[in-house]
């Protein structure tokens, strides 16, 4: 598809480079705040004389604070991944990240001070009945308090941080993105699938392919492609497990150490106090997620039958299964009248997602018009640019921005659906000072799995029988990645870190650590001797030093947003101001206290097999659409 003519954003609207007058101003009333609030926080004489007045006056100072701090972290970021290889643009992020260790340094002691007037909060909440609105906000400084180590303690790690754990994530981002393996094109013309030469990391002929472009032809519909991208990938990353395993022992050992130090239990505690749930939610969640395995592998075997495969292999479980191909097998001939288009124009992608918003809430529906016409999208995949999608918040100036990269297929539809859905809640959000829009990674996905379904479900009743298959397929595809593949995440993960107790890990004991973890939960739906033993090799998520178990918040906020959606269905334009109520309470509470306002029970498996039930719905409509069923 043409690309030329996506939007893109306009950068310069925001501020005209890191060097304008706007910008600099900025960054130096960031500064300013940042040291008045170092002294507040501190400030003892006050503190004790008046409590109310001086939280007051820190709560204030940490909120403007927060607000220029995400602004100018936004613009920068936004920035860079549009444009990766400036080496201005990294520069300017690694000068804000110098700015944050002076905040993290002042959060220190406002945590500690907090500490000390502890038992003066009924009293403060009393006398300034404002203020009891930060309940759940100071409770969480209380907690983490409790798990702090001193301040000259904590400013050395924060320091170190940067040299030690945070660099071996880089080192980890740097070798898994130029791991590459030698490719040459496969002899004949199997099934002639290459008639879109420009579709960018499928084709080459020949030369060395990086793990991304190799992940990239998982999606291959040739299986020929697929396995042999598969071999290439873990030949690919063989050559470098070393520094990848370096990488892990490194920011796990960080990760071992500070937990250790700063009285934790163990890391899974911290997790769960960062995700605002607790330990009755996570064995909830984790102990259905365990339980609906069947189910998915259900499915899995379906679709082995579709592909006309006794089994799936690793690299089958994001084969693609297209309309047409479900037609042919179905006896019903390759033409059909479509009633979706199998590759979207921009501007067909935006009135479908408007129209199936529109059905929802004309709120939703006006602020994502809103959104496509100021440009707040950029859309054009171009050389420098990341791939995948975000989305991003200017505090100060008001807007939300959506950075994603189109090419036409209905994945990237419901990406865009995805990424507004985020949008409207910082939408929502917009007048909440900084505190209340810190919500957790648990929440994090409520509005967009829920903006995503409106639109998914819509294309559900729009299509014709034969378009349903590939459209239920790819639902159960990306369900089984949050439910089964997370599920295996998970427990390598905390199989790791014990492990790392003990001593570091060799590239061995990981790969087999993985395959435990895939033989556990995608069981005998997968051909054992063709999993992927280098998984860790090639997800971010573990590793990040300060934030561990990166994954079961994704199972959560799936489940919860498809446990929103149900009640919408059931109770129709009814629900709209309880979902409201819901995104506006994301960052007040936990996620126990704002998912039970709305009537839910997280602490109960009842609440999760309802999610749960409705992916095993989709399930047995998948199996029925089925050729031969
Ligand atoms: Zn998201």
């Amino acid at each position: 598809m043409k690309t030329e003519n996506l939007p893109k954003w306009n950068l310069a609207d925001l501020y005209d480079g890191v060097e304008s007058r706007e910008y600099t101003a900025l960054k130096q009333e960031l500064i300013e705040l940042t040291d008045r609030f170092a002294e507040e926080a501190r400030n003892g004489s006050l503190r004790n004389t008046y409590p109310a007045g001086w939280l007051q006056g820190c709560l204030e100072l940490y909120n403007r604070l927060g607000d220029s701090y995400e602004e100018l972290d936004a613009f920068v970021s936004m920035w860079y991944t549009t444009s990766t290889t400036d080496q201005a643009a990294l520069a300017e992020l690694n000068s804000l990240e110098e700015l944050g260790l002076g905040v993290q340094a002042a959060e220190v002691s406002f945590k500690n001070s907090v500490a000390e007037i502890a038992d003066r909060l009924p009293e403060i909440f009393k006398a300034k009945p404002a203020l009891a609105e930060y309940r759940f906000f100071l409770e969480e400084q209380l907690f983490f308090q409790q798990h702090q180590m001193s301040e000259k303690e904590e400013s050395l790690a924060a320091d170190l941080m940067r040299s030690g754990g945070n660099a071996w994530g880089r080192l980890f981002q740097a070798v898994s993105s130029t791991a590459a393996a030698e490719w040459e094109e496969l002899g004949g013309n199997t099934t002639g699938r290459r008639d879109e030469p420009s579709e960018p990391g499928l084709v080459g002929a020949g030369g060395k392919k990086t793990v991304t472009e190799l992940r990239g032809m998982a999606f291959d519909p040739d299986r020929s492609v697929r396995h042999k991208a598969w071999l290439k990938e873990l030949e690919a990353v063989e050559q470098v497990e070393i520094p990848l395993a370096a990488a892990m022992n490194g920011v796990k050992g960080s990760t071992v150490s500070l937990s250790r130090r700063r009285g934790y239990e163990g890391v899974l505690e911290k997790s769960v106090q960062q995700a605002r749930i607790s330990r009755a939610t996570l064995d909830a969640l984790i102990g259905v997620m365990e339980e609906s395995l069947p189910v998915f592998r259900e499915y899995l075997s379906g679709k082995a039958r579709l592909l006309g495969l006794e089994r799936l292999s690793f690299y089958d479980i994001f084969a693609p299964v297209t309309a047409q191909a479900s037609s042919k097998l179905r006896g019903e001939g390759a033409d059909y009248a479509a009633s979706m288009p199998e590759r979207w124009s921009y501007s067909a992608a935006r009135d479908f997602i408007l129209t199936h918003f529109r059905s929802f809430s004309a709120e939703l529906a006006d602020f994502a018009a809103s959104a496509f016409e100021k440009g707040w999208i950029d859309a054009q995949p171009r050389a420098g640019k990341v791939g995948g999608a975000y989305c991003i918040t200017l505090p100060l100036t008001g807007e939300t921005r959506v950075m994603c990269n189109f090419s036409g297929n209905f994945g990237d539809v419901k990406t865009i659906a995805h990424e507004l859905g985020h949008a409207y809640h910082h939408h929502v959000l917009r007048d909440a000072p900084h505190i209340f829009r810190q919500y957790p990674m648990t929440l994090a996905e409520t509005a967009s799995i829920f903006a995503e379904s409106v639109v998914i479900d819509g294309a559900l009743q729009a299509a014709e029988p034969q378009e349903k298959l590939p459209i239920v397929e790819k639902l159960l595809q990306d369900s089984t990645q949050v439910i089964v593949d997370i599920l295996s995440r998970f427990k390598f993960e905390r199989a790791v870190l014990e492990r790392r107790e003990q001593g570091e890990l060799s590239p061995e004991e990981l790969k087999r650590l993985m395959l435990e973890a895939q033989t556990a939960t995608y069981g005998d739906a997968l051909n054992p001797d063709e999993l992927h033993p280098y998984m860790w090799a090639v997800k971010p998520h573990y590793y990040s030093p300060e934030l561990a178990f990166y994954n079961f918040p994704y199972a959560f906020g799936q489940l919860f947003g498809l446990g929103l959606y149900n009640r919408y269905v059931q109770e129709g334009s009814a629900f709209l101001p309880v979902y409201r109520d819901v995104l506006l309470s994301t960052g007040k509470g936990s996620a126990v206290e704002v998912t039970r306002a709305a009537g839910f029970d997280i602490e109960s498996p009842e609440f999760w097999r309802s999610g749960i039930a409705a992916i095993k719905e989709r399930v047995d409509e998948f199996l029925k659409l089925l050729p031969g069923t």
